[in-house]
């Protein structure tokens, strides 16, 4: 097993999933002259198009992971839904990061909230819900509105549920939707802006934050990440980063994170800063930094998974920059965007723009409004 610390030009970073993240990891390492081995188990993931090895087996092929480890310098991950298990046995071979703990604490809704709180952070007031008793218990003293979640698998608003305020409540009808699975309710959170902070922690323990991006959804979905995020204090931005940075520094975390926020507006003082979660990866919120700052997110994060030097998470020359996800069929618009002048445009190579799908995006950079 090699140490980050030997890690040169020319070794071999291994990407555990072959999505799109894997696959803007995989060109950004390619930029610095490192060959990458991508693991995922669909044979046609996009992130294969542009790594030089691949490996297609299941994320609890325990056996095909450690030959994988094995087989590169240091591994990395692009989403966090890998068995611990799986976690044990990449790491076992290769250096791995972020680490497993940082995995086992945020791919589980009410490990990530216990340890957020533990930290004096605030988060969503939360139950763990097993059964009908619970989730009435829960309710009882959350009060509604609330959001019915799972603790593990969701994203894009998948595996959720709101509890509206008014109307009829049966709790047993509202946990069957849910088939059994471990479930946390939370008290749902008046924000007046989402926001997330991206940001990277190197081996050595340097910590570079992204400015603060404002995000906006669309059926759940990521639709536009803003920054500088519009109407949002100084002061509360500095908060922000300094959460984040506690979190990176509580989970000895090597890599770039995201952390999504919301935020609430106090009638008198700075709004109230909510963490909502930790994704142990590049984050859809940071694609801007592609063109929009001196050192894209991907880059970053090679660089610190690498136990090489950070770089310079700066706005490129004080830029606004906006980035806008191309969902499903918005992808059709390709040739349009091709004749915008400044328009970045980045598409995955996914076949088939299903609605939903995340098929690319565009970046553009703005003068500062
Ligand atoms: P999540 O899967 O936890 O990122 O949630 C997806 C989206 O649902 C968030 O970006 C929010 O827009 C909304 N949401 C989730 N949890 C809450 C909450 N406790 N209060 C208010 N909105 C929420």
């Amino acid at each position: 097993m090699t140490s980050s610390k030997d890690i040169r030009p020319g070794a071999t970073l291994g990407i555990v999933g072959g999505g799109q993240l894997g696959r803007m990891i995989a060109l950004a390492a390619a930029n610095y002259g490192l060959k990458v081995h991508i693991f995922a188990p669909d044979d046609d993931s996009t992130a294969f198009d542009v790594s030089a090895q691949r490996t297609v087996a299941a994320y609890d092929d325990v056996a095909a992971l450690a030959r994988f480890a094995a087989s590169v310098d240091v591994v990395t991950y692009e989403f966090e839904n890998i068995p611990a298990a799986a976690a044990e046995a990449l790491a076992a071979k290769a250096p791995l990061h972020p680490n497993a703990a940082a995995l086992a604490t945020t791919q589980d809704r009410l490990t990530e909230k216990t340890f957020i709180n533990g930290l004096g952070i605030e988060t969503a007031p939360f139950r763990a819900v097993d059964s009908v008793a619970d989730l009435t218990e829960a309710l009882a003293a959350i009060g509604r509105p609330a959001v019915l979640k799972t603790r593990r698998f969701g994203y894009d608003g998948k595996g959720q549920r709101m509890i509206r305020a008014d109307g009829p409540l049966d709790p047993a009808a509202i946990l069957a939707e849910f088939a059994g699975a471990p479930c946390i309710l939370e008290g749902f959170v008046p924000f007046a802006h989402e926001v997330s902070v991206v940001a990277a922690r190197g081996a050595d323990g340097a910590f570079a934050a992204y400015d603060p991006c404002a995000n906006e959804h669309r059926d759940h979905i990521l639709a536009v990440t803003r920054v500088p995020a519009p109407g949002i204090a100084a002061q509360t931005e500095a908060a922000a980063i300094g959460i984040a940075r506690r979190i990176a520094e509580a989970l000895d975390y090597v890599g770039v994170l995201a952390v999504e926020m919301f935020l609430v507006e106090q009638a008198d003082g700075p709004a109230r800063v909510v963490v909502n979660e930790i994704a142990p990866r590049v984050h859809n919120s940071g694609h801007w930094t592609i063109e929009g700052a001196t050192t894209s997110q991907f880059a970053q994060h090679v660089r610190a998974v690498c136990g090489w030097p950070l770089g310079d998470p700066a706005r490129v020359g004080g830029m606004a920059v906006e980035m806008h996800n191309l969902i499903g069929d918005e992808s059709g618009d390709w040739a349009a965007i091709l004749a915008q002048a400044g328009a970045y445009l980045h598409l995955y190579g996914k076949g088939e723009a299903r609605p939903g799908r995340k098929m690319g995006h565009v970046t553009r950079l703005l003068p500062v409004a």
